[in-house]
């Protein structure tokens, strides 16, 4: 079976519960979520969230909790240079790693951080003593931290596959560390994967080891090669194209792990800025069909404008 799926939200009296209606309504096997909003660290009690309700709709469904994410609000920076900044962001992680636990959840998605002005190196010290603590601090649980590869704009770290290694190799319970390959933020980064896929996987593989792998972001990007923009793109409509895309959804290496869309919702029309037709369904099913369709975004818009 392919596990395949997208970001969903979380949010509402529904919570987790609506989460998996969500995905459900997508027809997707797999699914990602952020325990709130993706752009601040208020969050609800567990005992709130309708994870039961929410895990009896998998059960009943088939959706296994190997193949639900959760992505840690994009925001937080374990490499803050800031003492306080850095402690609540060790926090918040914690308790992240609870609530997964709580939802039986594998892995969270976690943006390495930001060096500010500090460089990456000193970036990188202090993420891997963010990781020791959320690790020591959540010792009887096993839920994975998954690095995800970064575009590098900005001062993000985790662009190069040898800074995710020096995470890695950082980190003392690294057993509890994977990584999310992301399609644009590795494309963006400048590394080929529309003309050397295998050359990328087999560079990754060397550097870090393909195993690491738990989870792939599969976006297609609006810039070229190397342009450290982090610009997602849907399915076949960017720089990397629906071919590479699809042999990489696809690929032998990776049929255990879920695939994750966050791809971007279309607007009403090209001009319009407000971004609301959910493109999951439709795209999840021309990756079934592994075959792109250029009408699609019309597609979706005739469907909700009926
Ligand atoms: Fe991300
Ligand atoms: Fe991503
Ligand atoms: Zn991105």
């Amino acid at each position: 079976m392919l596990k395949i799926g997208s970001h969903v939200s979380m949010n509402g009296d529904k919570m987790f519960e609506g989460s998996v209606e969500e995905a459900l309504s997508y027809e997707a096997t797999a699914f990602m979520i952020y325990t709130g909003a993706p752009q601040n660290t208020r969050r609800k009690a567990i005992d709130k969230m309708r994870i039961e309700e929410g895990k009896a709709l998998m059960k009943e469904k088939g959706i296994d909790p190997q193949d639900v994410v959760v992505h840690a609000p994009y925001i937080m920076n374990l490499a803050n240079p800031d003492p306080e900044k850095q402690k609540f962001a060790v926090e918040f992680l914690t308790e992240e790693v609870k609530r997964s636990a709580a939802m039986g959840v594998s892995q969270i998605v976690l943006h390495p951080g930001a060096h500010v002005k500090q460089g990456s190196e000193a970036a990188i010290k202090r993420i891997v003593e963010g990781l020791d603590k959320v690790f020591d601090n959540t010792k009887n649980l096993n839920t994975l931290i998954a690095l995800e590869t970064m575009s590098g704009k900005g001062t993000e770290v985790g662009r190069s596959f040898e800074e995710i290694k020096a995470i890695i190799d950082g980190v003392e319970h690294d057993e509890r560390l994977s990584v999310c390959f992301d399609t644009c933020h590795v494309h963006d980064a400048g590394y080929d994967i529309v003309n050397d896929f295998e050359g990328v996987i087999n560079e990754f593989d060397r550097i870090v080891g393909l195993d690491r792998i738990s989870v792939l972001h599969i976006n297609d990007s609006k810039n070229p090669l190397g342009a450290s923009k982090d610009r997602h793109e849907n399915l076949g409509f960017g720089y990397i194209g629906f071919e590479t895309l699809n042999t990489i959804i696809h690929h032998e290496k990776f049929t255990h792990i879920p695939k994750i869309l966050e791809t971007p919702y279309l607007p009403k029309t090209d001009e319009d800025k407000k971004r609301i037709y959910a493109p999951y369904k439709e795209e999840i099913a021309m990756i079934r069909a592994q075959k792109f369709d250029p009408n699609l975004k019309e597609n979706i818009r005739n469907k909700h404008q009926q």
